[in-house]
């Protein structure tokens, strides 16, 4: 009796145990499971949010690019007005030319491919007729472009001319101590015709080509001392005399602005300065008024 009790008493606890072990395994179960929804739901909803923010960047975007896209239509209607203007501005020029043939000249050169360009019209006739204008447009496009080309030539040409002309001054130091022209020769106090200006400055003051050129002499010659001769044209010719030193060669091409020398009293000199002297067509000039540009 007392082990049948003691064995009931055994197997009535032993059920409620396992019951219990089975329960805590169930609710241990459970709570993993649902953790597990919770972060995958979490998850899920992470992955949404980020798609619907993807989505939001993609329409900012594509708002963007529309905007874009609207800013170069009008850029280009503004271009087409201001075309348009210069079309009109080439006709009055084409009245005044008096000479026909010079309105003609430079058709159908360098050729902007306007058919290519996309409009937006869904108009087809309206689209052809926007680009026979602008075939139209193009021809007086380039007609104005070859006038501006010619002009163009002409300044280079010019310009070209320019930096043959000697034009700046040509040391760093200012002082004229003898006017071109009649003056009492320092030497024998006669009056002589000095043939350039004097600059005085500082002993090895720089001495610059004053156009561009080609050294035609650049070695001691007599009274000049330590002498330069650069050939700039046909026409000009410019000198430099009394140097401390000659950093050019004969035959050497200069630019107007380099550095040929440096300032001394070599030769017939009383003093550190510059003998400078402009030659046009072989006949000695007053520097004074070509020195157009200072250095
Ligand atoms: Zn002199």
């Amino acid at each position: 009796m007392v082990m049948s009790n003691a064995q009931k008493r055994v197997f009535s606890i032993k059920i409620p145990r396992a019951i219990g072990y089975l329960f805590t395994l169930f609710i241990l179960s459970l709570g993993t499971a649902l953790f597990f929804t919770y972060e995958q739901a979490n998850s899920l909803e992470t992955n949404s949010q980020t798609l619907s923010n993807q989505l939001m960047d993609k329409q900012e975007e594509l708002k963007t690019l529309q905007s874009k896209y609207q800013t170069l239509l009008t850029n280009a209607n503004q271009t087409k007005q201001k075309i348009d203007k210069l079309v009109t501005l080439q006709q009055e020029m084409n009245q005044l030319v008096t000479d026909d043939n010079q309105s003609q000249k430079g058709m159908g050169g360098d050729s902007l491919n306007i058919q290519q360009l996309n409009f937006s019209s869904d108009e087809q006739s309206e689209k052809s007729e926007k680009v026979e204008d602008l075939q139209t447009i193009q021809q007086s496009i380039s007609t104005l472009v070859n006038e501006y080309k010619e002009t163009v030539s002409e300044l280079k040409s010019v310009q070209k001319e320019l930096a043959r002309l000697p034009s700046i001054w040509p040391t760093s130091a200012r002082e004229i101590t003898s006017q071109f022209g009649g003056r009492s020769d320092p030497f024998t106090k006669s009056i002589s015709h000095h043939k350039g200006l004097d600059i005085a400055g500082p002993y090895r003051t720089e001495i610059y080509a004053t156009a561009d050129g080609r050294v035609n002499e650049a070695r001691r010659n007599g009274g000049y001392g330590n002498f330069i001769s650069i050939k700039h044209s046909s026409e000009y010719t410019t000198q430099y005399a009394h140097l401390d030193e000659i950093f050019v060669e004969p035959g050497e091409k200069v630019k107007k602005g380099d550095k040929i020398g440096a300032m001394g009293t070599t030769g017939r000199s009383t003093g550190v300065h510059l003998h400078y002297e402009i030659l046009v067509n072989g006949e000695h000039v007053n520097p004074l008024p070509y020195v157009l540009v200072e250095h």
